[in-house]
Formats: structure tokens, sequence, C-alpha cells
């Protein structure tokens, strides 16, 4: 009798307690595209990435809006609800006219690391709220947001400007910046003091499954496959940095190309989830977390490679434990999960031509497009034999023009765009070359210079902007993959909700990680990210009175 009044009260007591808390989980897998959970569904499991469409909204027609596909832009855009045009997060970086150099999207020299020396890093340059802000706000400040990732721009663009804590991995140790603390907090001190970012030197990453499994993709020894830091190109992959005595920064490299770097960050949140007590405070708590390893693994050995499909193989069970992690916590019926994705990225060129000779996928070196381009100008007449000078900096599909030089040319920043402009147009591999005026006034009825108009934000972005034909990889590296087009490959990646004020379902209306941000804005009742363009994802929701267009 004793024991079953102890054992009622104990669930009355753990009732209680699990009713007072929510928890917004946001996670980003650092590209991950849409397709993978269909290729390799026979291998991901009911508990993992299969609790979305187990319990969960699948949305299967997700794409990023714009052009510039990559981490910085892609983590802002879920936090904001916006797009690079109007959160300024146009690229990973942008050329500064004035200061004449690149600018990384988190930079910020009037902060310093902590945990680590070094110039530290903030959201400074992220213009607008993010959920977390909006959450932070409407709370009174109650509200607790924390960020995680081995990236710093992935981590604290997913928090935002009133976040708590954005904290990354600096070779072996957890930072943060003095932007948001002065100290690192006990959890993260501990984690440090363990070693635990070191521990992995010399583990082996081995397949996961039987090697029958892999036959569907291709081979694992292509030539094509980077496997740098001394990963090698063919499996197991030893975690050494290619120095087996010492630990040396090809380590870390090697480390955030692998499985253990995931498995690090999640360990991490954990830590966040339990001595933060995220979840369980009677408000609503924020925790973002980016796995990056996806994106080093698949910018070395590409979309179709065994590397790529043993990591998503390891993500799904290690997102099935953390599921676990949150049942044990705060309880997934007071928490709600958010998956999604940064970007995707695009098939290795030469694993096209493999199979397909003669399909025009090919690399295309900047370096080279750019004497071409300039080859040409010498033949034209005065004063265009002067454009190579005018052009200040190429950065990714920008082209920035150094305006002083145009000038003293004797023309207008504009019509110099516009005969640079008429020459990149003639070349095989440009699809599309626009300047910054005709960008401004591209409608938004044509997808491709949609999205050109939504990447791009005057000031930050180029005086031309260069879209090339689709499969054609911008790189000056002889092997791997990478992103950053307005195409499918890059652009068409996840957005699956579940848990607490989530309608199960799977939809393939259009959405967008865009939408993430104003539909949990809507869900708790808050106010939306002040640049949110995003549509509220009604569909997805319980007792909704949106309909899905807003
Ligand atoms: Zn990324």
């Amino acid at each position: 009798m004793r024991l079953v009044s102890l054992t009622v009260l104990l669930l009355c007591t753990s009732l209680v307690a699990r009713a007072e808390g929510h928890l917004i989980v946001l996670v980003s897998i650092d590209q991950l595209r849409q397709d993978y959970l269909n290729r390799f569904e026979d291998d991901l499991s009911a508990g993992g990435f299969g609790m979305f469409a187990e319990r969960g909204a699948v949305f299967t027609d997700a794409n990023y809006d714009y052009a510039s596909t990559e981490t910085g832009p892609g983590h802002a855009t879920i936090s904001t609800g916006a797009y690079g045009k109007t959160h300024g997060i146009v690229g990973n970086s942008w050329y500064d006219r004035h200061a004449r150099r690149s600018v990384y999207c988190v930079e910020d020299s009037s902060t310093r690391l902590i945990g680590a020396q070094g110039e530290g890093r903030s959201p400074r340059q992220l213009i607008g709220s993010t959920i977390g802000d909006e959450l932070r706000m409407g709370s009174g400040f109650q509200a607790k947001v924390i960020s995680v990732s081995c990236k710093d721009r992935a981590a604290i663009l997913m928090g935002g400007a009133l976040a708590n804590g954005a904290f990354w991995f600096v070779d072996s140790t957890v930072v943060s910046s003095s932007y948001y603390m002065d100290a690192l907090p006990a959890w993260v001190q501990k984690f440090n003091a363990a070693g635990r970012i070191n521990a992995y030197f010399g583990a082996l990453w081995e397949r996961a499954l039987p090697e029958e499994r892999y036959k569907k993709l291709d081979r694992d020894d292509a030539p094509y496959e980077r496997g740098a830091n001394g990963l090698g190109q063919t499996f197991p992959h030893r975690i050494d940095g290619g120095t087996p005595r010492t630990i040396t920064s090809s380590y870390y490299g090697a480390l955030r190309s692998s499985p253990f770097a995931n498995r690090l960050t999640i360990e991490l949140a954990t830590e966040a989830l339990r001595a933060e007590k995220l979840g369980t405070r009677g408000v609503t708590d924020l925790l973002a977390i980016s796995l990056s390893a996806n994106d080093y693994v698949g910018h070395s050995y590409g979309p179709h490679s065994h590397e790529v499909f043993d990591l998503m193989v390891r993500t799904d069970s290690l997102l099935a434990g953390f599921w676990r992690t949150l049942e044990e916590g705060p309880g997934l019926d007071h928490c709600t999960i958010v998956l999604t994705s940064d970007h995707g990225v695009a098939p290795i060129p030469e694993y096209i031509s493999a199979h397909v000779p003669g399909s025009g996928a090919h690399r295309v070196d900047p370096r080279e497009l750019r004497s071409r381009l300039e080859a040409r100008f010498a033949a034209l007449p005065a004063p265009a034999h002067e454009a190579p000078g005018w052009i200040a900096r190429v950065d990714g599909d920008n082209i920035y023009l150094d305006r002083d030089s145009v000038r003293a040319s004797g023309l207008s920043p504009v019509s110099a765009a516009e005969i640079i402009a008429a020459q990149l147009a003639s070349f095989d591999e440009v699809f599309a070359v626009y300047t910054s005026r005709e960008i401004l006034e591209l409608p938004a009825t044509i997808p491709i210079q949609r999205r050109v108009r939504n990447s791009f934000m005057e000031g930050r972005s180029g005086d031309l902007v260069v879209v090339l034909r689709p499969f054609l990889l911008t790189t000056t590296s002889p092997t791997g993959s990478s992103h950053g087009s307005p195409y499918p490959y890059d652009s068409h990646v996840p957005v699956m909700m579940a848990g607490r004020g989530i309608r199960p379902g799977a939809y393939d209306a259009p959405a967008s990680p865009a939408d993430i941000a104003p539909t949990l804005a809507v869900m708790l009742g808050i106010e939306l990210p002040s640049l949110s363009t995003g549509r509220v994802l009604g569909e997805a929701l319980l007792s909704s009175s949106t309909s899905g267009k807003r």
C-alpha cells in the first residue's frame, strides 16, 4: 500500500514538474539535401529522422528561395524567417568597399573569445530579430536561448542578438564570445576540462553497416574524393590528422570531418539541456543545435559517397539517442522539435560525367574564368581595356567594382558593370549575369531571378552577380564538392517539425526554412521576428486559425 502511494506520488510529482516547461529544439544538419531522406530511407530508423514521419509534420518541397545557399545565410534565415536581402547575411563573407577587405559574417573585432585566445565573434552584422530574440523579449527575458555548433557562424546566427550564449569549437576547446559573457558557464568548463575533443585522437571511423549496404553508392575510392587531413579516400578513416604521434591542427580538421564531431556537439547540447534545466522552468526555452560534420564530409566526398551515406546513418542514430534524452528530460510532449538544414550540395561533376560522358558537368575555376574575361577586354575599344582594373574583388557569385578606378576611366559604376556583364553573358558557363541595378528591378515571377534578388543587399552585395549553369561547380579544388547556387541540389532541404503544438502530416505544398521562425512565433503567441517574410505553416499547427497563407 505504501509502495503504491509512493508510486502515485512520484507520478504526480513528475507530471507536475513536466507540465511546467516548453522547449523548442531547433536542429540544423549542415548540408542536408532533402533527397538523402528518400535515397537512404531503407537504412534510416523510425526513431531518428523517421520520428518526424511517424509523429510529426514533414514538408517535402522546402527550398531556400535565394541564390547564396551558404552556411551563414542559411542559419540566419532559419532563425529570422527572412532572406539575405533584409537580414544582411548575404554570404559567409562579403567585400567591404570602404575597408577594402573581405568581411566574415560573424566577425567582431570589438569582442574576444572566451575560453581561448583570439578575436571574438558576434551577431552584430545580422539585421533584425530572431525567433530566440522574440522568445527572450516575449518572456521578459526569462526564456533561455542557447545555441551550439562546431561552427561559430552556425551557433551565433541560429541564436541571435539576445541569446544567452552561443558556443562553438576552436581546436580542443568549446568557446564563446565576450559579446555574450565574461566567463564560460560551469558546464562548458567541465566539458573542456574533461578533454573530450582530444579524446578521439587516433579513433577509427568505420562503416556503420555491412559493406553490401553501400553498393548503391559511388565507388569508395573515387579519385575525385578529397579525404584531407590524413583521412584518405576509403574506409576505415583514422582520425589523427595524418600525424599519429602528435595532435596538430590537422587532427581537428579530421575530427570535424567525422561522425565524432556530431557526437561531441550533441553531448554539449545535452550538457546545456541538463545544466540549464531547459524546458522545465515554467517558460519556453530554445536550444539550437547545428551539426557541422555532414557539411565537411559532403564537401570532401560528395553526396553519392559511402562517407555521406554512413554519416547519415550515424546521424540518424545520434538523433534517436537525443530524442530519448529529451524524453528523459523535459519529456517529448513538452518539446517542439524542428529539423532542417542550411543548404544542400552539388553532385561531384566527375561522378556525373563518368556515367554520362558529354553531360557538360565540370569544375569552373573562378581564377581561370577571370583571366579569360580579362583577355576579352584587351581586344575591346577604350575604355573597356581598363576593365580588369575595375574589378576589386570576386567573392563567390559577386563581382565588386573598384569604383575609384571606374571613375578614373571616365565611367559610372553602372556603365562599367554593363560592359563587364555583356562580356560575361557570352561565356558558355554563364547562365545569367545581372548588374546591381537590374537585380533591384528583377521580377518575382521567375524563380532564378527571384532567388538572386532575395540574396542581394545594396552595400554588401556586388555590382554584378553571376549565375553559372546547373551542375557547374565553382571551385579552385580538383576534388570534392560545394554549394552556393540557386539550384535545387543546393536549395531543397528538409523542414520537419514534431511535438507540442504540431499537427502530424505530410505536406507537399511549397515551404521554406524561412517559414520556421514565423510558424514557431505564431504557435508560441509571441511577436514574429522583425523582418520575417516566411509563411506561417498553419496546416502543421494544432488549434491554429491560420489557414496557411498570410
Ligand atoms: Zn553549411
